[in-house]
């Protein structure tokens, strides 16, 4: 069982939405809250399109199929608050935005609330004291594809209540999600804080032409037993996200050249259309 029984996402986007729908689908009552009326049409369109995706692949289809009409929906941030046990905010990935909207919610939400950060990039201590209650606060940082990608990455700052990090803990694995407790701040938690220098350990042996993409999968594949190697991994997250990370970074200028060159000014995006490294 949820050790929260009431809670509001702030956000209806891409990530906003999918959390809304997972912790509904579990049987959790949830509130949605975006800025406005186009705001939440558009998010009730996200639902509606997520909803049906997750049907496609998850065991109990029903259940997400039936989760949009489940989720109330509001611009009135006051109203959204009010009574919930747990507020996960996924509102653009901007600090002053972000301290702004928890500045807000904190003079608004019931002092037993605890409140959570999907942020990415962001470090839940440049937020904290902008709630009001560091001490209720972390990062629940989930993925997109949350019904099928589960992790759900769990970081508080060096003020987080211990109790507060674990019930963080049981909720997670009350809405299907794989937990993963982090015991100090890490810019990029875990998952990025390893792939990313995978990644670009791979890019790098390309770019300098020491082995071919397949052999360098067929490498790690052989050697480690995992199912995919890094070139593999680049189909999928998407050819077109490769190129804005390593176009943000000076270090990684000739890989984002070769990237433009040989896939994007082709076409070639990865999975999504149909051929990146590997074709599909
Ligand atoms: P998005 O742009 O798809 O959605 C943002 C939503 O916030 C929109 O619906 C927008 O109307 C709403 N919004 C704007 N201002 C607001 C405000 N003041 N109050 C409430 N809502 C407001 O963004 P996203 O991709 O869903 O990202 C949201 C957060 O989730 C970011 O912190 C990001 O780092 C994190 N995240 C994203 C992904 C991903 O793959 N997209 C994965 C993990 C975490």
């Amino acid at each position: 069982p949820s050790p929260f029984e009431r809670v509001t996402v702030l956000g209806t986007g891409v990530l906003g939405a999918q959390i809304a729908l997972q912790v509904a689908a579990h049987g959790v009552d949830v509130t949605s809250y975006d800025v406005d009326d186009d705001a939440l049409r558009v998010g009730r369109g996200r639902l509606d399109a997520f909803a049906e995706a997750a049907a496609l692949e998850v065991r109990d289809p029903a259940a997400y199929r039936a989760a949009p009409d489940r989720i109330r929906l509001t611009s009135d941030l006051a109203a959204a608050v009010q009574g919930a046990d747990l507020v996960i905010e996924a509102v653009p990935e901007r600090l002053e935005l972000k301290r702004d909207v928890w500045a807000r919610v904190g003079a608004a939400a019931p002092a037993s609330t605890v409140f959570a950060t999907n942020s990415s990039s962001l470090l839940p201590s440049a937020i904290a004291d902008a709630t009001g209650r560091p001490d209720r606060f972390l990062a629940l940082h989930f993925a997109n594809n949350i019904w099928r990608q589960n992790t759900a990455e769990i970081m508080g700052t060096p003020q987080t209540d211990t109790a507060v990090a674990d019930r963080a803990e049981a909720f997670a694995v009350a809405i299907g999600m794989v937990p993963i407790r982090l015991h100090k701040e890490q810019a990029g938690y875990v998952l990025n804080s390893l792939l990313i220098p995978f990644l670009s350990a791979a890019a790098e042996l390309l770019v300098k032409g020491v082995a071919t993409p397949e052999t360098i999968d067929t490498t790690w594949k052989v050697a480690t037993g995992a199912p995919a190697g890094p070139f593999q991994i680049y189909d999928v997250v998407g050819l077109r996200t490769a190129y804005a990370i390593a176009s943000a970074e000076p270090r990684a200028a000739v890989w984002a050249a070769y990237l433009k060159e040989h896939y994007l000014d082709k076409g070639l995006f990865g999975v999504e259309s149909g051929e990146g490294f590997y074709r599909y």
